[in-house]
């Protein structure tokens, strides 16, 4: 078998050689791509079941679907992004041609979570393709199925040549980042992070580091409560509270919570039924180790359990829970909650709720859910987040058009549609310089007198 030396050696070979600068090769893969998914989508809603019990509609939604829709985007829009730019000149370089070119950085590192195994290795992929860059695809092992999945389309599916997945965990992960990439890409912890932060700094490796954290949602004022609730619900329970943006808490007065709950109950026995552990729409738990994290969390909080709180470690399941009377020092509010769990807290005015926000770390996404337009605008305007959206939870990121990343802790660069071929790219900034007019260029020249500076 090839070591990780070895492939490393292959792709950037292959990257020298200028096979993948040319659009049609681009296109090329990203065609292949799409066939990946149309050729297998079968053993991919199988890996995901597997790996996280992933009902069908969710492994479409937000593994498949997100994917094909941004292959297809950057196919429309491959020729566009790759144009130059041109820029304005002055007096002195007006016959001069000065434009900006997107250029692929080289061989690319990308490091991959579970909780979106599919997703989280595959769009990245799409800009470093997009950019005419080689790359190693590095996906998590807790999601062992997609792992194996990936590892054996990948070849099957790419240029051989230019890309490859290196499998394995921390151990296999450390050693590869022993090794000089052009770029490294890594989604996942902000522990983590540090590490690859780390590892970058000794061959200057530039990052785009997309992180968790703890996702807010403020419900504020006049608005449709049983809309809400079953918008929150569903933002928070999709694959089982197991993503980056899931809203991890809420802020409210106690009125509104009041008021919501019946309809927070009522949303989720219309989508799981009354025993959520036989409904096929809800996921996992990823692992044991994950489950009794979460279940630490619930047996350390000292807040209030008024829906849920049931779990089964055989099956690794936890009941949506919704939990009240949480402050800020409970154990739900020290880390990122990543599963089925949704604390309230109560807050006495939108200002309140706003300083509690800003007081914390920077988060990936801010939920701003209100009739009135004044709050919304007012949340927007005073704090600050990877992504931001009203009245809803999680769609912001299926949209190509919006950036999709952190800012603080929560991380830094972004990628979807566009976004994802400027990180892969140099912005080399070109002047072609004319031979013409040579004589203007005395004024530059020593030896210098007063006549240069008239220049
Ligand atoms: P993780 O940091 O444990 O693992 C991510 C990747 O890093 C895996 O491929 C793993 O093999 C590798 N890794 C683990 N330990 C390592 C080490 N010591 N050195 C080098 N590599 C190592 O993260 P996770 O548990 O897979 O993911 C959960 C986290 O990811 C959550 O915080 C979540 O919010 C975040 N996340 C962020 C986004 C986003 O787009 N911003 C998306 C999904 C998940």
């Amino acid at each position: 078998m090839e070591s990780q030396k070895q492939v490393l050696e292959r792709l950037r070979a292959a990257f020298r050689s200028g096979v993948t600068l040319p659009m049609h090769f681009r296109l090329t893969q990203l065609e292949a791509m799409m066939s990946l998914f149309e050729d297998n989508e079968n053993q991919i809603l199988e890996a995901l079941h597997e790996d996280l019990a992933k009902p069908k509609f969710e492994t479409v939604l937000s593994e498949i679907e997100i994917v094909v829709n941004d292959i297809c985007y950057a196919i429309s829009n491959l020729q566009t992004w790759m144009q130059p730019t041109y820029v304005g000149t002055n007096l002195a370089t007006k016959l001069d041609d000065c434009f900006v070119r997107s250029e692929p950085l080289g061989v690319v590192l990308i490091i991959g979570a579970w909780n979106y195994p599919l997703h989280l290795i595959l769009l990245p992929l799409i800009g470093a393709i997009a950019a005419g860059n080689c790359a190693i695809l590095k996906p998590s092992e807790i999601s062992r199925a997609t792992e194996k999945l990936l590892a054996e389309l990948i070849p099957k599916y790419l240029s051989q040549e230019c890309y490859a997945v290196v499998c394995g965990g921390a151990e296999e992960t450390k050693t590869l980042l022993e090794n000089r990439f052009d770029h490294i890409f890594y989604t996942g912890s902000q522990s983590v992070a540090r590490c690859i932060l780390l590892a970058a700094a000794v061959h200057l490796t530039p990052v785009t580091l997309e992180l968790g954290g703890k996702c807010p949602c403020l419900i504020y004022g006049r608005l449709d409560m049983k809309a809400a609730a079953k918008r929150l619900v569903w933002a928070k329970f999709f694959n089982t509270g197991q993503s980056c943006v899931a809203p991890d808490y809420v802020l409210c007065t106690t009125e509104t919570r009041d008021a919501l709950l019946p309809f927070i109950k009522e949303a989720l026995e219309s989508f799981y039924g009354s025993d959520p552990q036989q409904s096929p729409d809800l996921g996992r738990i990823v692992t044991d180790r994950h489950w009794d994290r979460l279940v630490e969390l619930l047996k350390k909080s000292e807040g209030k359990i008024v829906i849920g709180g049931e779990s089964d470690k055989k099956t690794k399941y936890i009941a949506p829970t919704v939990i009240v009377d949480v402050i800020e020092s409970d154990a739900l509010m020290q880390e990122e909650i990543f599963g089925p769990i949704l604390p309230i807290i109560t807050i006495k005015s939108l200002d309140e709720a706003i300083n509690f926000v800003n007081e914390r770390e920077k988060p990936l996404a801010l939920y701003a859910f209100s009739d009135e337009s004044q709050v919304v605008t007012t949340v927007l305007e005073r704090t600050s987040s990877g992504g931001f959206c009203s009245n809803d939870g999680i769609v912001h990121m299926s949209l190509p058009g919006l950036p999709f990343g952190g800012v603080g802790a929560s991380g830094m660069g972004n990628y979807h549609g566009r976004w994802g071929f400027e990180t892969f790219s140099h912005k080399r900034g070109c002047m072609m310089r004319s031979w013409l007019l040579e004589c203007v260029n005395v004024l530059r020249y020593p030896p210098y007198n007063e006549s240069n500076l008239s220049w």
